[in-house]
């Protein structure tokens, strides 16, 4: 077996085993495949092992592979930041984008999205660490950024996203996401229909579906280190 068809496996089995010692449902968690840096023949060899969803960060490099590996059963992700003159090849060939910040990218995936194409699945992207440098909405503008989205044709808001301040204490990496499931909490108490926590990477995979996770992004445990 390929060694990225072994680690996928074990991430899986990881993932299953996380979900029965937190008590989550079992197949509750899904997983996102990160592939940024990684060439379309290693995609190719995890769809090959069933894995259907793939994250990527940089939208150059993520189209090339897209029309290279060429499968209409994957499904891809955007989840790093994004530009204003990106949203149209965003809406063009994404189903989902994790990564949504502010009312202008919306507003332009919106009119970009074709009506040809199912609605654009979107989470909103948090600054849960309140990082001066990092990407994301602020904690106390994401109803008003929620309510904004509903308003928009073409964009199904599905939930949050973070991305936390590294944290190597494992009760630390899960204050961060339990704070983000707690504004996830507010949003459906609100009305809102969300179904998706975007929380978790190969770091701390464990804290996040310990509080809630319903997708884990995970790059490094699945294709190895980042070249
Ligand atoms: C790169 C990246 C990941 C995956 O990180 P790993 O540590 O490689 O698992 C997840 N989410 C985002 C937003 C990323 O940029």
């Amino acid at each position: 077996m390929h060694i990225i068809a072994q680690q996928l496996k074990s991430v899986l089995e990881q993932l299953r085993i996380l979900e029965r010692k937190y008590q989550r449902e079992e197949n509750s968690v899904r997983l996102l495949a990160v592939s940024k840096t990684r060439p379309a023949e290693e995609i190719s060899l995890a769809f090959a092992s069933g894995q259907l969803e793939f994250g990527e960060n940089y939208l150059q490099e993520a189209i090339s592979k897209i029309e290279e590996v060429a499968e209409n059963s994957i499904s891809w992700h955007f989840i790093g930041p994004v530009q204003s003159n990106k949203t149209r090849d965003i809406a063009k060939y994404f189903s989902w984008l994790h990564s949504l910040d502010r009312y202008k990218i919306a507003r332009r995936l919106s009119e970009s999205r074709s009506q040809q194409q199912t609605e654009l699945n979107v989470c909103i992207q948090v600054n849960i660490s309140e990082e001066a440098s990092k990407s994301g909405c602020a904690a106390n503008e994401v109803k008003h950024l929620a309510e904004q989205i509903e308003n928009l044709p073409g964009l199904r808001l599905r939930g949050l996203m973070a991305m936390p301040a590294p944290a190597n204490d494992f009760s630390e990496q899960r204050l961060a996401f339990r704070d983000l499931h707690r504004l996830f909490d507010d949003l459906i108490a609100a009305g809102h229909g969300l179904d998706t926590l975007s929380m978790g990477t190969s770091n701390d995979m464990e804290a996040a579906i310990a509080e809630g996770a319903t997708i884990i992004r995970i790059g490094t445990a699945v294709f190895g280190p980042r070249m």
